[in-house]
Order: C-alpha cells, then structure tokens, then sequence
C-alpha cells in the first residue's frame, strides 16, 4: 500500500474544515483592516530565501527542500556538482511565506515611491526538511499577513492587537495565551550590538557548543536560541539588546508597547526573544499556549530591510505568521476544536418506487443553494433516517406513493421526529426556512 511521506497529512473531514474556517475567518478578520488575499508560487528560486530569510539560518541551511527537474537532476547526478546551474535552475520549495511576497512586492512594483502601503495576507503550505515529530512536520499550513510600506509603530501594534484577536475568534481563552515581545533594533544600533554578543560567546567559547562557535561568525544573536541547556545558561549573562538600542529603536518600541497598553492586550517583555530568521528589525514577537509544550503558535515582527536584500527600494515591512497544525493541536488540549459548525443539510429520502421524484427534489434544493443529501445505494426508509443523522441533517424530505400521488412532500423534523406535509410546489421555500 502506497503511505503518505513522513511529516506530512492528508486534510480531509473536520480537519480540511478546521483548515478552511482558519482561512475563512483569516479573510474576514484581516479584511477588515485592509488585507487583501494573496498567493505566490510554492517554488521559488533559492536565492530568494537566502536573500529573504538568511544564510545562516536552519531553515535555509538545513531544512529547505530543493526542487529540479527529473532531466536536470541526471545531469546533477553525472556532473556530482551544482556549481555550474544558474541561479534560476536552483529551486526550493517555500519555507515561509515572507521571502515570496516580498519578492512579488519587488517584482511588481506593489509600493512605489510615495505610494500609501500594501497589506496582504496568505493561507498556504510550507515546506522544510526537518525531523518530523508532533507539531514539527515536514508539510505544513499557515496563514500570515504582510505589510509593506509602513514604519509607524501603531503598525506594530495593530499587527498584534489583530493577531490576538485572531487565536480569539478561532476559539483560545485568551488567559492561556503568552504574547512575548522585543525589540532586536535596527542598522543603527544592530551591528554594534551584534559585536558585544560576538565578544561574550568568544569569551564563552570554552562552554558553548560548536554550532553556537559557528553561529558568532554570522549571527551570533542565534545563540540565544540554542537547543543546548549549557549555552541557554551561559546566554543568560550576554549583553541584552533592550540595553543597547539606539534612541529611534528604544521611542518605536515604547511607542509599540503604549498602543498595546491602550488597546488592553497585555504582553511578556523578553529582551533574549530573537526569532529564527535573519531578516528581523526592531518589533518581534510570539504567541505560546501556556502548558500545551507544542511550542509557538505564532510569531512575526517587523523587517525594514528585507525590500532592499530582495533587490527592491528601502521600504519599512511587517508582518506574522500562523501555524494551522500547532493551533489545532493546542485547541484540542483546550478542549475546543477548530471545525467549526457545518451548514445546515437537508436529506431526502424515499420508498424505492419514488426515487426519480427524490431526482428532481434534491436537484431544486441544491439550485436554490441548499447542501442536500440522498439515498443512491437502495436502502431502507430506516436506514435512510440513519443515513440522514450520520449526515448531520436536521430536516428529512419523505417522498412515498401517497406524498407523490397529492403532490405534497413530509418533512420530518429530526431531532423531535415531528412531521409535517407540505406542497411541493413550496418545497424549497419551506425547507429554506425550516433551516434558517
Ligand atoms: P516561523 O515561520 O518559524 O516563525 O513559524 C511560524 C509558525 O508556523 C510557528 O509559530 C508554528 O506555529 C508554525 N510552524 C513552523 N514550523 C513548523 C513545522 N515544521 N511544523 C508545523 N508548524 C510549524
């Protein structure tokens, strides 16, 4: 028997149902504050992650998955080497949503100079090459919004205040909800910053592992998000960058946490919170589910760089990311579910005789948009109410001899098992109602 890859799942059932409500309430949530949808290629070139999300990050060293095509893979088979593809032979398959939207951003020309700022948001698969365990997948789903354009902080916090309004509306209490935020600063500040923490984890070298030893040539912020207990130990002591912000950094942040104060959402300040990707400046930040050990469920901040490292004009960026697997994982400890309510079904069912007259029923129902269900396999009357429970339905249409002979139908009522007869001709009218 044919089984799935390994780290990844079929969506089907409630789960595709949860994943579309994700989107649903997505599209509804950040329309309202001027979201659009988008949706790039699932495979870009690799130099727009290495450019977008950074050399040294696990996800570009490790973990993308790269695509070739079955003819350029024989030759990379007899050649032993990539050195000689072009940049546009060297394919990935997307990790993040970021990188790709800002390089349509650049390509398209979606900010011109002056230009109000564009919001977009996406609802997609992802894909990174890491080992599969619970709540870490090989494929997996996000919805994430991107906002280009715009350096006032009450973006920042807009972005949050909209994020936590997210996990509200998909069902989390929102006391379980930890939102960690940061400030990692900007070009300004960054670099000298950057060359304290190199200097600490030198003077460290001895106690820390050789990733992190690795990590201090080009980016020694990642140290703080080493896996090894001893190096987070020995981190606790590294200089702090909330310390070492410039004067434009530490006035955005503050203005960043009034907007949040003022708006009532309250937040973890966590000076070590540096998140994986390279391409962030000033505001990061990430949401856990406290005690459900599923790790974020979120995360973003902004990037006013990243326009430029992707061969765009500077231009200010901001944006998060959702993980749909870990959300559902973590409602499920809630005792929630992400599902959501189907809509409302009607059953037709029939005597064997009547099965044409159910034909024309259920073709008039499903016209007038109504989500209808029949018999096609022969069954029982009784079954066919079976049927119809199993189905969620909470009306039957019953079409027998009698029903078809006076050119009425009997809906019958499928929680009290009351029945009424009414015409056909106003079938689909009473049976619209009856389900409002
Ligand atoms: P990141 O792009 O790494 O900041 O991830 C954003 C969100 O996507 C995380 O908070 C997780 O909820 C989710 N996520 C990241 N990596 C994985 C993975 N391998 N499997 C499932 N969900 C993931």
């Amino acid at each position: 028997m044919a089984q799935r890859v390994q780290g990844t799942e079929d969506l089907y059932g409630g789960y595709m149902r949860a994943w579309e409500r994700m989107c649903r309430t997505a599209g509804e949530l950040f329309g309202s504050y001027g979201f659009d949808r988008i949706e790039t290629p699932a495979i870009e070139q690799v130099a727009t992650f290495v450019h977008g999300i950074g050399e040294s990050t696990d996800v570009v060293r490790k973990e993308m998955f790269r695509v070739f095509s079955g003819a350029l893979m024989e030759r990379l088979l007899e050649s032993g080497s990539e050195s000689g593809l072009k940049a546009k032979q060297r394919l990935a398959l997307r990790p993040e949503g970021t990188a790709g939207v800002v390089r349509a951003a650049v390509e398209h020309n979606f900010v011109p100079q002056g230009a109000s700022p564009v919001k977009v948001w996406y609802g997609e698969a992802m894909f990174r090459g890491e080992r599969p365990q619970k709540g870490r997948l090989r494929q997996f789903h996000q919805v994430g919004v991107e906002w280009l354009g715009a350096e006032d902080p009450a973006a920042d916090a807009e972005c949050i205040i909209m994020l936590m309004e997210f996990y509200k509306r998909m069902g989390f209490d929102p006391s379980t909800l930890t939102l960690r935020i940061n400030s990692m600063g900007d070009a300004a500040c960054r670099p000298a910053y950057r060359e304290m923490v190199r200097d600490f984890i030198y003077a460290h070298r001895e106690e820390m592992c050789e990733d992190c030893l690795e990590r201090a040539e080009i980016n020694p912020l990642r140290s703080f998000d080493c896996k090894n207990e001893r190096c987070r130990e020995v981190m606790r002591e590294a200089p702090l960058v909330t310390d070492n912000l410039c004067d434009d950094c530490r006035e955005h942040y503050a203005r960043v946490k009034a907007y949040l104060d003022e708006a009532g959402v309250s937040y973890v300040e966590d000076p070590t919170l540096v998140r994986g990707l390279d391409y962030y400046t000033r505001t990061v930040f990430e949401v856990e589910v406290a005690g459900s050990g599923v790790g974020a469920i979120g995360g973003g901040g902004r990037y006013d760089g990243l326009m430029e490292l992707e061969g765009g004009k500077p231009t200010p960026g901001l944006g998060f990311a959702v993980g749909f697997e870990r959300m559902a994982l973590a409602l499920e400890q809630q005792g929630a579910s992400l599902e959501g309510e189907r809509p409302a079904c009607v059953y037709v069912a029939c005597t064997p005789e009547e099965r044409d007259a159910v034909f024309s029923a259920t073709l008039a129902l499903r016209q007038a948009g109504v989500r209808t269900e029949a018999d096609y396999q022969g069954r029982s009357l009784k079954s066919q109410f079976k049927q119809a429970d199993k189905e969620g339905a909470s009306l039957c249409v019953v079409l027998g001899p009698d029903e078809v002979a006076a050119g009425v139908a009997t809906l019958r009522d499928m929680s009290t098992h009351e029945q009424v007869q009414v015409p056909m001709a106003s079938l689909v009218d009473e049976v619209r109602a009856r389900l409002a």
